[in-house]
């Protein structure tokens, strides 16, 4: 998979907020928060969005949502909202996998 700004963060060759790490999982502030509190949870494994996971990916998948709960509580949230686009039709910028995470303020639905 091409390098891209998430793999630079975990490499640390870029700056970020970082809030969360372990062997396979990374949690940092996103630069463009769309909520009081925005962050991303992203695998350290580099797949480039969730349709290229595949089912050995599956124990991953699910400890990234696990993550994104532990960070969420961590950051006090007890109601927020997971997000994950897959693909440029679906505004996805950034082709390492991640998990908005976004929390602070009240949600409507559809989502845009
Ligand atoms: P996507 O649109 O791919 O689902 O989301 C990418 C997210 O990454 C966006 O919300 C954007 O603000 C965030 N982002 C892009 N570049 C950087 C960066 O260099 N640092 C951080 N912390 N977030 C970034």
């Amino acid at each position: 998979m091409a390098e891209t700004l998430f793999s630079k963060i975990i490499q640390r060759q870029i700056p970020a907020d970082i809030i969360y790490e372990d062997d396979q999982a990374l949690a940092f502030r996103d630069i463009n928060p769309q909520a009081p509190v925005h962050f991303l949870v992203i695998p350290k494994k580099p797949i480039a969005k969730l349709s290229d996971a595949s089912d050995g990916d599956q124990a991953l998948l699910g400890y990234l949502l696990l993550v994104a709960n532990k960070v969420a509580a961590q950051e006090g949230l007890t109601d927020f909202r997971l997000n994950v686009n897959n693909g440029a039709g679906a505004s996805q910028t950034v082709f390492h996998l991640h998990i908005h995470v976004l929390g602070g303020r009240p949600f409507s639905w559809p989502p845009g």
